[in-house]
């Protein structure tokens, strides 16, 4: 899963990208409104972390212009502590969550996870398939109950199938969402983690369409 985070205050951004990377997530930053319509318009984002006052384009012009152009990316807002107004505004703006500054890691944490998996239509943190679970919550991975090791991408691979059950996706689709744009990506590295990946799991779990991608059934 990959996250652009938009915040124009250095020290919390590095924040919320630490945060997230050690989370499992894939992380691009930008720091004003403008950088953030252009990333979002180029890149496949699962979710935006969003502050509402930014340079350039506040938040809410750049939530706005994205639901525009029909980019429906689920979208968690930063606002200030006492501004219900603002947070009403974003919710009606197309935003899917709201967080009030100050916060906890853990809560946005806790609320990204909420929002990717109501986008995937599952509803609760742990998602599994054939004896292979995966915690969202602490990306601890177990195959018949006896818990395996998994690489940063391993995880995110696995992660990224499970979310989208049932559904055959293409290897360019998982290169956007495994990597960050800072990152070569190369569809033959997607070849070797799912070997790996296989090794560890089973070769049942994740299935190869030939020519369409892969697919872990639902
Ligand atoms: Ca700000």
């Amino acid at each position: 899963m990959r996250i652009l985070v938009v915040e124009d205050e250095p020290r919390i951004a590095a924040d919320l990208r630490d945060g997230l990377e050690q989370a499992g997530y894939a992380v691009d930053l930008a720091g004003d409104g403008e950088t953030a319509c252009y990333q979002a318009e180029i890149e496949n984002y699962d979710a935006l972390v969003l502050d509402l006052g930014l340079p350039r384009l506040d938040g809410l012009s750049v939530l706005r212009r994205l639901r525009q152009q029909g980019n429906a990316v689920p979208v968690l807002i930063l606002t200030a502590r006492d501004g219900w107004r603002e947070r009403v505004e974003g919710i009606d703006a197309g935003a899917d969550d709201y967080l009030p500054k100050p916060f906890r890691m853990e809560e946005l944490l806790a609320r990204l996870r909420a929002i990717l998996r109501r986008v995937s239509g599952q509803a609760t943190p742990i998602l599994g398939a054939c004896g292979v679970e995966l915690d969202t919550r602490t990306r601890a991975v177990t195959v018949d109950g006896r818990a395996i090791a998994l690489t940063l991408l391993e995880y995110r691979l696995l992660s990224y199938l499970l979310h989208h059950r049932g559904r055959v996706v293409p290897p360019g689709e998982l290169l956007d969402h495994l990597y960050d744009s800072g990152t070569d990506r190369e569809t033959n590295a997607i070849e070797a983690l799912l070997t790996r990946l296989r090794r560890k799991l089973g070769v049942k779990l994740i299935e190869t369409r030939r020519g369409h991608g892969y697919v872990i059934a639902a």
